[in-house]
């Protein structure tokens, strides 16, 4: 199988490089930030640590959209949110019939812009609980030992296909740990409530997953935001793949137990100047619930908590 990664930040890296290592697949990847393809090209590859340790150089196949011409069997997308229609615009060339895309990013937006490109039965969408960061240019970290971290997977149609079958076997070979849902929908939703509750919070207070869950009010504070969005999805009709005691669990195992040493990708963003996902994500619910006359007042609330945030930030 041959893959091409669009994005090769931290968790195109991560995925692309565990593809590279542990199947027999091609891997390819795209980027368009130069300093970080720069890096990459004069110190012949990039430094990879898993948990701040054993930081290893490991060569990759990297391109800039224009001067990229292969043709993979899948694309795997991990673009910021607010990067992905100018990199898709300048991917376009390169779209052909039989090619799939693969996107686990966060939040909701992304694969409204990928099936401007690709019919829906040929997209299929993750969830990905697992945290990495780019320390910068050419350096990332796999937080977390091997196999670390779980995943779900599901075709926009909601119908399991035998390329989906073979994705998944080199994800399990990679170590992803791969889950396959049936439910396409439920299944973004689950994983953008965790992260309206983890991401938003940790980045509004500048801490740690672990801080966060040990704060005696926390599990409160993240119920009242998962029922606000639970509220929000019954009134579309969405039914999640957790209920709302088992997102509460998963809250609170993953903060706790997971990566209690994490600051969420939102933190990371905000830290070095960048903007955050959050109106892909509370902002997202937020939108849900007015387009079903319900008002999410916490997450629009918290929309404007982590934009005020951001511009706290600048101040300091
Ligand atoms: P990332 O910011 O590391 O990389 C995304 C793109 O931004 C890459 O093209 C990268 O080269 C570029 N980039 C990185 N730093 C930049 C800078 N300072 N200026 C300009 N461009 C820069 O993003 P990511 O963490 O890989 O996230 C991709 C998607 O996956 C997002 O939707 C994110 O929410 C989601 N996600 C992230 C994690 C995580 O732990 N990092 C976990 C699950 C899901």
């Amino acid at each position: 199988m041959r893959y091409t990664v669009i994005g090769a930040g931290a968790m195109g890296l991560r995925y692309g490089i565990l593809l590279q290592e542990h199947t027999d697949a091609h891997v390819d990847f795209i980027d368009a930030w130069a300093p970080h393809i720069d890096k990459i090209r004069e110190q012949g590859g990039v430094y990879v640590s898993r948990d701040h340790e054993n930081r290893r150089l490991i060569p990759i196949n990297l391109y800039t959209p224009e001067e990229y011409d292969g043709d993979p069997d899948v694309w795997i997308v991990f673009m910021k949110q607010m990067q992905l229609e100018d990199m898709l615009g300048r991917c376009a060339h390169l779209f052909k019939d039989h090619q799939v895309v693969f996107s686990a990013m966060n939040g909701w937006g992304h694969f409204e812009k990928i099936a401007r490109y690709f019919p829906e039965d040929r997209i299929y969408g993750g969830t990905a609980l697992v945290a990495t960061v780019l320390n910068g240019p050419g350096d990332v970290d796999f937080i977390g030992k091997s196999g670390a971290g779980t995943m779900h997977m599901c075709a926009m149609t909601n119908e399991v296909t035998d390329i989906e079958k073979a994705i998944f076997a080199d994800f399990q070979k990679a170590n992803l740990n791969p889950e396959i849902s049936d439910d396409f929908k439920g299944m973004c939703m689950a994983k953008i409530v965790f992260n309206s509750v983890v991401n938003t919070l940790c980045t509004m207070y500048q801490i740690t997953m672990g801080q966060f869950i040990s704060y005696p009010g926390a599990r409160d504070m993240a119920m009242q935001l998962i029922n606000e969005a639970y509220d929000a999805c019954e009134r579309a009709g969405i039914k999640l793949i957790n209920t709302r005691d088992e997102e509460l669990e998963s809250v609170d195992y993953v903060s706790r137990t997971g990566n209690p040493l994490h600051y969420p990708s939102m933190y990371q963003d905000m830290s070095r100047g960048r903007k955050t996902e959050v109106d892909y994500i509370n902002g997202y619910i937020a939108r849900l619930g007015r387009e079903h006359d319900y008002v999410c007042r916490t997450h629009e609330f918290l929309t404007h908590g982590v934009h005020l945030a951001e511009l706290a930030f600048q101040y300091h």
